[in-house]
């Protein structure tokens, strides 16, 4: 059986949804997005979601203050909930250096338009009764950030799609994009064939999968990452912020009464998704209790009440690293009518609205509406022979995310 489409999208996590409905809303309607399990079902599902807005790049500071416009307005325009919890966030500096660093991020962010101040660490603990004060030497203030509760996000970006007309077919892994005379022609998917003439990969990890069958590799590499949830507590306020702790690769959010802690190790595990069983799904990926202990000394100061709670639940995911932090977003030069997104450097669900948003702009107008060099697939050239070295790359990226004060989170 054949079916058409103006646009094939691979993958239905939060970026291939994302890219559906911004396409829609671009005029294209003869999309339909194809996913090997179910929408939301790979790193999507696992996501903190946590969306903030005072980042290193102006770029990206000024990106994600328009999505939590957008996300805010949500409710009002589409008239569901998209899942947002404007909570504000906290990012504490528990040594001197962190203090200057904070101090220098608030002024330019500032600069940028942004609503941050540095608060007393006593009047951050009024916010999170949890805190103890002792250790903080300074605290920044972002009243409009929060998090999005990532699988509601990508069922209402799914949802607004489908009003629009985007077709979407689960349990249909897509076998392999066919290309004549190095253009698009169509895609092969378990459940039959596709004719179309653009493609986007929207596959997560498995881009790594996809990439090598058509001979492309793209510079990243899927690596671990972990949260968990304690038990409900008490002091722990319902519209508790966000907290950012840099000093120990740590945030937390609410969840349920109890507090959600996820972080970045320091000696992170990297995957390659050609060694894992083709039915391999993200739920499956093995957790390490010993990354919670690592992150939990390093919240003993001014966390103490944390290092006692019961942890109920975890999870963990393999979201794509990049060597300088930044998303993978372009069109493939080498074949007309492919398009990727990948590298999300467990950024994609405060990205989605813009990996949407920036996709669908190249595709329908031909250039996105902002600078993306610093986002290119094509910004490393050859500088990545060795798979060694991007892994290399990527991992230092992992492991020194808040030292190098990329503004992950
Ligand atoms: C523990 C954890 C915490 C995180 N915290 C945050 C956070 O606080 N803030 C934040 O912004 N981000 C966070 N992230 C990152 C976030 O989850 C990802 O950036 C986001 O989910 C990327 O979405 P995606 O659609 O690109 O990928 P995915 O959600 O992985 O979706 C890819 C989809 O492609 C499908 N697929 C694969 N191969 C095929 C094929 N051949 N055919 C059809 N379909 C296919 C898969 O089944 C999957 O559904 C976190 C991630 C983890 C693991």
């Amino acid at each position: 059986m054949t079916d058409t489409a103006r646009v094939v999208i691979i993958g239905g996590g939060i970026w291939g949804c994302s890219i559906a409905y911004h396409l829609a809303r671009a005029g294209v309607s003869d999309v339909l997005v194809v996913e090997r399990g179910e929408l939301a079902s790979g790193n999507t599902s696992q996501a903190a979601g946590l969306v903030g807005q005072l980042r290193a790049s102006e770029l990206m500071a000024r990106s994600i203050m328009a999505v939590v416009d957008r996300l805010s307005r949500w409710q009002a325009e589409h008239g569901e909930d998209p899942g947002f919890r404007q909570v504000g966030s906290l990012k504490l500096a528990l040594t001197d250096a962190r203090v200057r660093e904070l101090e220098a991020q608030v002024a330019q962010a500032q600069g940028w338009g942004l609503a941050v101040e540095l608060i007393a660490p006593r009047d951050a603990q009024v916010r999170v009764p949890l805190l103890e004060t002792k250790g903080v030497k300074a605290c920044a203030w972002v009243p409009t950030d929060g998090y999005a509760e990532p699988y509601t996000l990508a069922m209402a970006l799914a949802r607004a799609a489908r009003r629009l007309g985007v077709r979407m077919r689960t349990q249909t892994p897509a076998t392999a994009i066919t290309i004549d005379r190095g253009r698009v022609t169509g895609v092969e998917t378990a459940n039959g064939s596709i004719a179309c003439e653009t493609v986007v990969v929207a596959v997560g990890p498995w881009s790594e999968l996809i990439g090598a069958a058509l001979g492309l590799r793209f510079d990243t590499i899927p690596i671990r990452h972990q949260l968990w949830v304690t038990a409900p507590m008490d002091g722990i306020p319902r519209e508790m912020p966000v907290v950012r702790v840099p000093d120990a690769s740590v945030y937390l959010r609410p969840e349920v009464g109890g507090v959600l802690i996820g972080g970045f190790e320091s000696a992170p595990k990297r995957f390659a998704m050609a060694d894992l069983p083709a039915t391999f799904t993200i739920e499956e990926t093995e957790r390490d209790q010993r990354v919670l202990e690592e992150l939990g000394a390093g919240l003993t100061r001014a966390f103490p009440a944390l290092q006692a709670a019961p942890i109920i639940r975890g999870c963990a995911g393999l979201p794509t690293f990049t060597p300088d932090g930044n998303f993978l977003v372009g069109q493939v030069p080498s074949i007309r009518g492919l398009f990727a997104a990948t590298g999300c450097n467990a950024l994609g669900i405060a990205g989605s609205l813009l990996i949407g948003q920036w996709i669908s702009e190249l595709i329908v107008e031909g250039k996105p509406s902002a600078d993306l060099s610093t986002q290119a697939l094509t910004r490393f050239g050859s500088r990545y022979g060795s798979r060694g070295r991007l892994q290399a790359d990527c991992e230092s990226i992992y492991a020194n995310f808040y030292a190098l004060d990329k503004g992950a989170f």
